[in-house]
């Protein structure tokens, strides 16, 4: 009929200019690299903000001790506690509790949303007991991973750029967060002191290090997405304070606001984009980021039902409301392998409340979730090959093998297979076979609560 034939138009145009062929990544990368370079080079010279983390060491697993750990980065905050044993002893014992937060807390104010959060770490660390141990006459100490856009002035302190990933309170921005969570922690009487501000993918650095010693980078594919990576001392122009010893810094790329007219758009994500909390911000986390791949999926089936009238005569009520369909109901249609895509019929129906779909209809939704999956998936490969190629750890120099370890994190790496098999396999294809031998892409579980504790121990007021 010409229904199907329109939703058909419309999936392929969507297919057409979602289009990442192996040259397009290819622009994607250097151009990545090239941001890379900018952002180095001076204050708000590039998208990429190139942010400087003050981490100028990572664990060496000599770390000692009791640690806290909290980690705010999305719609959940962890918190988590783990007990040191050194070279030998290695991750004696750890514990951790995830806790949601009320959506209503993150539009609200600063001090709301800090009291919430200090009075859920308070409850936890009254909960410890047997294995973990502070050292007697001494304070707690915690590493902050905060997940949002930071200008560290120190390895514990920085001041909020902007929020994202549906944060909006206006008077945290510009302020120093960690100065926010220590007033909050003093009101309600919790003695603990933040020793390292960090954010997830420096976290995630920190944990990939702490288990395997060519880690050199870290990528968040979670709600939003960001990478952080040891970058020479000397090789960033815009830094002016002392060299540090170990002669490397972390940087915190933010590359979830990487653009480039080499990114393939559509209609559909600069429509999300416009209507956004923050319009023009944050391009590249919109295409590839858990928070938005459902919802770019929804915008198409609604674009199909209003002018293909591929639901029946009317456009499904609950179609039209933004953010309904999450990249977890997506991811579960997609990997679908039932014969007749029974998972897809009652997402559709469970979610949009659109009821007897033909399986032809079903394998039509299936394919648009592939064609949004792999854009993602390709472009944050791109990414990841930008990274490797400003380090020069895209070729084998005179055969010499040095290897590089990524460290991989976040729920949308961690649960959409097929999103986390088409990246890794489109970084071999970028690289070619003899480097890819020397790339190891490694799931670093929960490294940015580890990672934050390691961080806080090397970083301790005792040392
Ligand atoms: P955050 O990024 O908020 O710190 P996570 O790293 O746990 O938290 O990532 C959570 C995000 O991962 C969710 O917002 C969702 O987009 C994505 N996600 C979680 N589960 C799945 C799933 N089964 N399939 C696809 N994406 C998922
Ligand atoms: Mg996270």
């Amino acid at each position: 009929t010409g229904r199907w034939a329109r939703a058909v138009a419309i999936l392929k145009e969507m297919e057409e200019k979602c289009g990442t062929p192996i040259g397009k990544l290819r622009q994607v990368a250097d151009a990545m690299t090239v941001e890379m370079h900018a952002g180095l080079a001076s204050e708000g010279g590039s998208k990429l903000k190139m942010l400087i983390s003050y981490v100028d060491n990572l664990p060496t697993g000599d770390e000692k001790g009791l640690f806290y750990a909290l980690d705010l980065g999305g719609t959940n905050f962890r918190v988590l506690r783990v007990q040191l044993g050194g070279r030998e002893g290695r991750v004696v014992k750890q514990e951790f509790e995830e806790v949601s937060i009320p959506p209503h807390l993150m539009t609200g104010s600063s001090h709301e949303l800090f009291d919430y959060i200090a009075a859920a770490l308070a409850k936890f660390v009254a909960t410890e007991g047997e294995g973990f141990h502070v050292s007697p006459g001494r304070q707690r100490e915690l590493g902050f991973t905060f997940s949002f856009p930071v200008r560290q002035t120190s390895i514990a302190s920085g001041d909020l750029i902007k929020w994202t990933k549906g944060f909006s309170i206006e008077d945290t921005v510009g302020e120093d967060v960690v100065g926010e969570l220590t007033k909050a922690m003093e009101r309600i009487g919790l003695d603990m002191r933040v020793a390292a501000l960090v954010n997830d993918t420096i976290g995630t650095l920190a944990g990939g290090r702490y288990h395997n010693k060519d880690a050199i980078a870290a990528v968040i594919l979670g709600t939003g997405t960001n990478a952080a990576y040891v970058e020479r001392a000397h090789a960033i122009p815009k830094w002016h304070g002392l060299l540090p010893k170990s002669g490397e810094m972390v940087i915190n790329m933010e590359w979830g606001n990487f653009r480039s007219s080499h990114l393939p758009l559509t209609e559909y994500d600069e429509a999300l984009d416009t209507e956004s909390l923050n319009p023009g911000e944050q391009i590249f986390e919109k295409i590839i980021s858990g928070m938005y791949l459902g919802e770019i999926v929804r915008r198409v089936l609604c674009r199909m039902a209003e002018e293909a009238n591929f639901f029946g005569d009317t456009v499904p009520p609950k179609l039209k409301i933004p953010f309904i369909l999450r990249t977890p109901h997506m991811s579960a249609m997609h990997h679908d392998t039932s014969p007749d895509l029974r998972v897809v019929g009652k997402k559709l129906k469970d979610i949009l409340e659109i009821s007897n779909t033909s399986l032809k209809m079903r394998k039509l939704v299936v394919e648009l979730c592939d064609i949004v999956a792999t854009r993602g998936a390709r472009l944050s490969a791109a990414g990841i090959v930008g990274i490797l190629k400003k380090l020069g750890r895209d070729t084998v120099r005179d055969g010499e093998k040095q290897k590089s370890v990524i460290a991989l994190d976040g729920g949308l790496f961690e649960h959409y297979t097929k999103f986390s098999a088409c990246m890794q396999s489109t970084v071999k294809e970028l690289l070619g076979e003899e480097v890819s031998e020397t790339v190891v892409i490694e799931h670093s579980n929960d490294g940015s609560g580890i990672g934050a504790a390691l961080l806080a121990a090397s970083h301790s007021q005792y040392l």
